[in-house]
């Protein structure tokens, strides 16, 4: 096996209640998940993402959207024990292969399905790691990136219960206001789990170069997204994901980037970069890298090892 990929988002749940298909067999034609494609492409770590768009569910449904994910998550665990596991603890990371056993971590994307902050723990219990406090429309927490809502008073409690608990923030969804507010009022890590370089395809799910250098800062990073229309206009090949990926080096190093590809979540191939069937293509990244002069340790780096260094900081000891 080559590089242990690290997959810093994926609609995992949301693709298989949607769809109802079985994750054990290789994803159909113009889908890109499945724990077969996940296996042959060499992802060793995959973020499971806990998804509740604020606007399809609200309240207890969001709750119980979400308690229905994790539930299908806990059923895959157990039903595939030998190629997937729950990263717990700081040591579980070493034990992640490219090839198998895959480490899970789940990330909440929009923070609706906690009702109250003192809930968070619980998610954490079940695995939770990082949340995007919104997505794409506000919430009682913040505004997403469709709006110029910063943090509210319940959004502020929230962030000082995910900084005890030493759950990450995600500012991928968040609107430039809400992304000052967490960054002035939590003073540790923050990723972008699933964002690209609006220097060039200017975005609103895009970061700022000067957003980049903050995440950067934190010792976070940024997982480039393989949704064609968030990467440049037009045709988007696997040189345009690396233009993003240089980019984000260019400004900060080659230790603040990496992949969320958000395959499936909620566009189908046709929409991913050209070349890019499945997750089993992600290495194709790292060979589109070396064709553009990349050394094989910086590769291994940003297809996973910046992830690696992320999660055994996260991670409890
Ligand atoms: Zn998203």
């Amino acid at each position: 096996m080559g590089w242990l990929i690290v997959d810093g988002h994926e609609d995992i749940a949301t693709e298989l209640l949607e769809t109802g298909r079985d994750f054990g067999v290789p994803a159909p034609a113009g889908h890109a998940l499945s724990l077969p494609d996940l296996l042959r492409g060499g992802v060793g770590v995959v973020f499971g993402t806990v998804f509740s768009p604020d606007g399809y569910w609200k309240g207890e449904t969001a709750t119980e959207n979400a308690e229905r994910q994790m539930a299908l998550y806990d059923a895959l665990l157990a039903r595939h024990p030998e190629h997937l596991f729950r990263l717990e603890s700081q040591g579980d990371v070493s034990l992640c292969r490219a090839g198998g056993p895959i480490g899970m971590v789940h990330l909440m994307e929009g923070a609706d399905p906690v009702r109250h902050p003192q809930e968070l723990s619980r998610w954490v219990e079940r695995g939770v790691r990082f949340v995007g406090i919104a997505w794409n429309t506000p919430n009682r927490y913040a505004g997403g990136t469709r709006d110029d809502v910063g943090l509210t008073e319940a959004g502020v409690r929230l962030l000082d219960e995910m900084t005890r608990l030493g759950v990450v923030p995600d500012l991928s969804h968040l609107n430039a206001r809400a992304v000052d507010d967490v960054l002035a009022r939590h003073g540790g890590l923050v990723v972008a789990s699933h964002s690209n370089a609006a220097a060039l395809r200017p975005h609103r799910r895009n970061l700022s170069d000067d957003q980049i250098r903050r995440i950067a800062e934190r010792g976070g990073l940024v997982g480039i997204v393989l949704y064609a229309p968030f990467l440049a206009e037009g045709e988007v090949t696997l040189d345009t994901v690396v233009r993003h990926i240089d980019h984000v080096v260019a400004l900060v190093g080659p230790d603040h980037v990496g992949l969320g590809s958000d395959l499936d979540g909620g566009f189908r191939t046709d929409k991913a970069p050209r070349g890019i069937a499945s997750v089993a293509d992600l290495a194709l990244v790292g060979e589109q890298l070396r064709r553009r002069g990349y050394a094989d340790d910086v590769i291994a780096r940003v297809l996973g090892g910046n992830w690696l260094r992320v999660l055994r900081r996260v991670l409890p000891s």
